[in-house]
């Protein structure tokens, strides 16, 4: 169980941190919820976060592509809830186009919060767990950290980077009881997919079930989505004993994909 401890999953207004930051509250851990979203159903989350668990729950908005707001995230929960815990490097966005098209706007976006934003998280957490002699940082990576897709050079590089990143952390916290793995979903089903199923199968005259076997899950030789859910269960057991001597690990959740 978790209790007493901090977690801190950015962008988890949504999708899988949203699903991590429940699971986390379910083993009694506090959370610090963050992410863009309608100011009341966040506020709604946060507080069902705390009377069906009997956890303390706080949102951040920080925008994760700047560094100031990330400090200034870091030392709020640190006098609110105390020192991270369990840091869960989240947020992250896509955009797909071909290089030689990628708006630089874009790319500098994407490589901000993707791959900057859990650097910076990182070095602000690190010397309190290193100091408690324990800590678990988890990174959502992708199974796009470990191969490529035409047309997601931004994402792909962001993420091949945070699977480096994971691993250097991993080494640099190894003697002081701080782990740091990585999760590397292949295509999870999240409201943002669900979307797009949608207005594919409507692009293309195709029906939604066609769309999810050929288009979306054409990589994934299961044929089925992952789950938030699953991913956090997967995030859970990461933080209990059971995970002590995973570290550095980039964990594959992709039905296959990478297997290929
Ligand atoms: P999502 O769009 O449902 O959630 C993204 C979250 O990030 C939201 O809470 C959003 O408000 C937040 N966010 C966006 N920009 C932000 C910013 N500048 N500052 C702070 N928060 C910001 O997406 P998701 O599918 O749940 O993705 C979450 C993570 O999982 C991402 O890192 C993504 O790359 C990764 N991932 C997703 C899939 C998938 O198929 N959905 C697969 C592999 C990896």
């Amino acid at each position: 169980m978790l209790q007493a401890k901090t977690a801190l999953i950015t962008g988890s207004t949504s999708g899988i941190g949203q699903a991590i930051a429940t699971r986390l509250a379910k083993a009694g851990a506090n959370v610090v919820i963050n992410g863009f979203g309608d100011a009341n159903e966040i506020e709604e989350y946060r507080a069902s976060l705390e009377s069906e668990f009997g956890i303390k729950a706080m949102y951040s908005g920080a925008d994760m592509t700047k560094v100031d707001a990330i400090e200034a995230m870091m030392a709020e929960v640190k006098s609110t809830l105390g020192p991270v815990d369990i840091l869960v490097n989240n947020a992250g966005v896509q955009h797909v186009s071909p290089v030689e098209d990628f708006p630089v706007e874009k790319w500098d976006l994407i490589i901000a919060l993707n791959l900057s934003s859990a650097f910076h998280t990182t070095r602000l957490a690190l010397p309190d767990m290193k100091e408690k002699g324990w800590g678990r940082i988890i990174n959502t990576a992708s199974a796009h950290a470990l191969v490529a897709s035409p047309y997601k050079s931004a994402y792909v590089a962001a993420k091949h980077g945070i699977a480096g990143f994971t691993k250097t952390v991993a080494l640099e916290g190894a003697t002081f009881g701080v782990r740091c793995n990585a999760i590397c979903p292949g295509y999870v089903f999240t409201p943002l997919v669900e979307g797009q199923i949608a207005d594919t199968a409507k692009a293309r005259g195709m029906s939604e079930q066609d769309v999810k076997e050929k288009v979306l899950l054409a990589a994934q030789p299961t044929k089925e989505f992952v789950t938030p859910e699953q991913v956090g269960e997967f995030a859970h057991f990461l933080c209990t004993p059971a995970a002590d001597q995973v570290n550095g690990a980039l964990m594959q959740m992709d039905g296959g994909w990478v297997a290929q």
